[in-house]
């Protein structure tokens, strides 16, 4: 199965039918322990926290979706949230390392970087990291991880993640990239030589909006040894009905993705014609400082946009509280389309740091819902 393409991976890889009664779908496992044949003799299977087979065929199912395959060196660990998982890194950290961290990264990103890792002697410095001069200068003898998102949030910035792979590589570090805002279907980070992937599948993977969880996908055994380590001694592990929820999701990814940046292409390029409005950043503009290299980079260029309206914060208070089909909310990835002001919703706290957003900016998460209908949508919010 791991000669197929994505979108048959994604539905089958890890998810044969299970062997007892040929059930089509991994089933729910929801157990804590398992009976051993002999004292210490297990099947593969002790202890929940350690391995769940619903969580096991959803790691192996992502790990696949990143091009790590069975029988490949690295693998998966599915955690609670994205946070735990970047938490798992930061457990990897020790009193006297140094993180690079992008100037735009996941405002939670920040936030655990900045006010717990910190706590714990970990020191940071952000990079404007489409700026490998910047990213360069950052660098410290004590540079043990380089931090990579790209498309950013909620910039929408691209980062060479070939590019800084060697920069990182260089000097000794890791790279791990956030691949949240692409998904494994528009761009494969561990292809470009980066170390770990991070996901928070709350995101595009389970893409229904009704689960929160967060995966570590990497091509090395070392590293898989730690994360799976470190996962059972500290314990964010996600539970199996999440499990379940994010497979189910994944299987469609392909598909709903495609709808996501159709819709998203349009939108950008109503908006960008619109005398209401500012600007509009989106990679798939030819018009985006960083165009060419997302097309290099990537298979799509994705369903988040943002924009700047006309008008200033009022004017994108009044829009955001004014659409009907975009749900005024946090998060993204959904099938619904869902709008926001970064700067007073998901950016509080990286308020007056080097990660502050402009305040009238507004993000969107497109849907996939009719293109006619978004569109008529922000038409009449625009006012
Ligand atoms: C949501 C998000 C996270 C954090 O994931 P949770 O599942 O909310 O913990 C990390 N990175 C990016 C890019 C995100 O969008």
């Amino acid at each position: 199965m791991t000669e197929e393409r994505f979108e048959t991976r994604a539905i089958h890889v890890g998810q044969e039918p299970e062997p007892i009664t040929g059930a089509v779908v991994t089933p729910i496992f929801a157990t804590s322990t398992y009976a051993q044949p002999a004292p210490g003799e297990h099947t593969g299977y002790e202890y929940s926290r350690t391995d769940n087979p619903t969580r096991t065929a959803l790691q192996t199912a992502l790990a696949s979706l990143e091009g790590v395959n069975p029988g490949d060196s690295g693998g998966c660990i599915a955690t609670s949230s994205g946070l735990a998982a970047t938490g798992v890194i930061g457990y990897m950290l020790k009193p006297g390392d140094h993180v690079v961290l992008p100037n735009d990264a996941y405002g939670g990103t920040y936030r655990l970087f900045a006010q717990v890792f910190t706590q714990h002697g970990i020191a940071i410095s952000a990079a404007d990291m489409t700026d490998l001069d910047s990213l360069r200068a950052q660098i410290l003898p004590e540079t043990k991880l380089v931090w990579v998102e790209t498309p950013t949030n909620p910039m929408l910035r691209i980062i060479d993640i070939a590019a800084v792979t060697e920069i990182g590589h260089a000097a000794g570090a890791l790279v791990c990239v956030d691949n949240t805002f692409a998904s494994p279907y528009l761009q494969q980070p561990l292809s470009f030589g980066a170390d770990i992937v991070l996901h928070s599948t709350t995101k595009y993977l389970g893409g229904h909006s009704d689960t929160v969880g967060g995966a570590l996908i990497t091509g090395s055994d070392e590293l898989l040894t730690q994360f799976r380590f470190l996962q059972n001694a500290t314990g964010p592990v996600p539970g199996p009905f999440d499990a379940f929820l994010v497979l189910r999701g994944i299987k469609t990814l392909a598909v709903r993705m495609d709808r996501h940046q159709a819709n998203a292409a349009t939108i950008a390029r109503f908006l960008e014609d619109d005398a209401r409005v500012d600007r509009v950043i989106y990679p798939g503009l030819e018009a985006h400082p960083n165009h060419a290299l997302a097309k290099r980079q990537m298979l799509g260029f994705g369903g988040m946009l943002s924009f700047i309206p006309k008008g200033g914060i009022e004017a994108a208070r009044r829009v955001t509280s004014a659409t009907e089909v975009f749900i005024l909310a946090e998060s993204l990835g959904g099938v619904e389309s869902l709008i926001e002001v970064p700067a007073l919703m998901t950016h509080m706290s990286v308020d007056g740091t080097d990660l502050e957003v402009p305040s009238d900016l507004i993000r969107l998460s497109v849907g996939i819902e009719h293109i006619d209908d978004l569109i008529t949508d922000l038409d009449r919010a625009l006012g």
